[in-house]
């Protein structure tokens, strides 16, 4: 099958790999459309995965048709399908207390498109039980979006938003946008978004997901974030894992309020320890999702009761993730999530 492969720093190969093998357990996904995440581009500036090895082939926001249902027996083949890109054990401490995200065991076991095979692929051999089918009623986009919406529903459950709270979000990239979709489920009354890029802010003003967008490279940010919510907000979900958002989100807060840091970055950044004492802030982090929220997801897409297609700006084949990728690092790039279509031809 055709893949590609992170091969160096800022190097990703299209090559011809085996096909996953059949083993009767798992289940082998014939891959239709796979979001390229932030945290690939991580991958890709270093040239290794998370093993610290190169030769990953990246891609974990995946939605396919079943090739090979493995032991699925209610799988059948051609049916449409999507997986959790997670591989927590089940017996940790964390696993049997509802928090399989942060799995005790989890980073060093495989977990596809991380350190092992992902969906940059034409193929994809997944563990069984993390197969999720897809209702006729979610869309191909939204089937790829399933896995960082899942994400960001996380980190606003975690914000635990009471009704009528004001929400900062700093950060407009897709996770940035789904937090504010997440947001107003959980009853915001006002969210606004600090992003400095100009095409993310256009985006956001057209798409409408914010009450409001503003510049964050304006000197005043976080004055103007503070009188448009009274005082401070309530909430601070930061996505960009930059230090300015940083800034901006403790910054921003009234006193008492709630920061879920959601981004991530590979460097330590500083966090203003005066500013966060002195309000007494409540500061928690967000890693991945669980299960019930990825199946939350799903059904909240099926009945519509979210609307996030928007949020994919362009698909591309396999032959353009390196050039896709190069453009990301620019910054004229004018994306929010770009999906790979492995067997779309044009
Ligand atoms: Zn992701
Ligand atoms: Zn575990």
């Amino acid at each position: 099958m055709r893949a590609v492969i992170l091969s160096g720093p800022k190097k990703l190969d299209l090559i011809h790999v085996k096909n996953p093998e059949s083993d009767g357990k798992n289940v082998i996904i014939r891959v239709t459309a796979c979001g390229i995440c932030g945290s690939d581009l991580h991958y890709w500036e270093l040239g290794v995965g998370m093993d610290g090895l190169p030769g990953l082939i990246m891609g974990h926001e995946f939605c396919g048709m079943v090739h090979d249902p493995g032991n699925r027996q209610d799988l059948k083949k051609g049916e449409r399908v999507t997986a959790l890109s997670i591989n927590p054990c089940g017996v940790c401490k964390n696993c049997m207390s509802s928090h399989s995200n942060i799995c005790m065991d989890g980073l060093k076991r495989p977990n596809p498109g991380n350190n092992s095979p992902g969906a940059y692929a034409e193929y994809i051999s997944v563990r069984p039980d993390m197969v999720r089918k897809l209702p006729d009623t979610v869309s191909e986009k939204e089937a790829a979006l399933i896995e960082p919406a899942s994400v960001a529903l996380h980190a606003v459950t975690l914000a635990d938003i009471r009704i009528g709270d004001s929400v900062l979000i700093t950060g407009g990239g897709p996770i940035g946008v789904l937090c504010a979709v997440w947001a107003r489920i959980h009853g915001a009354g006002f969210v606004v978004l600090s992003e400095p890029d100009v095409y993310r802010i256009a985006f956001s003003k057209e798409q409408g997901f914010f009450d409001q967008v503003l510049d964050a490279t304006d000197t005043d940010i976080n004055k103007k974030i503070r009188k448009i919510t009274c005082g401070g907000a309530d909430v601070a979900i930061e996505t960009s894992a930059a230090e300015a958002g940083i800034q901006t989100a403790i910054s921003s807060l009234k006193t008492s309020g709630r920061l879920v840091m959601a981004g991530i970055s590979f460097r330590p950044q500083s966090v203003p320890t005066l500013t966060v004492t002195m309000k007494e802030l409540t500061i928690k982090a967000a890693f991945a999702y669980v299960p019930s929220e990825f199946d939350l997801t799903i059904d909240f897409l099926s009945k519509k009761k979210i609307s996030i297609e928007a949020l994919v700006t362009s698909e591309i084949q396999l032959e353009k993730v390196q050039h896709t990728f190069e453009q990301f690092g620019l910054k004229n790039q004018k994306n929010m999530k770009v999906l790979i279509r492995p067997f779309i031809y044009h």
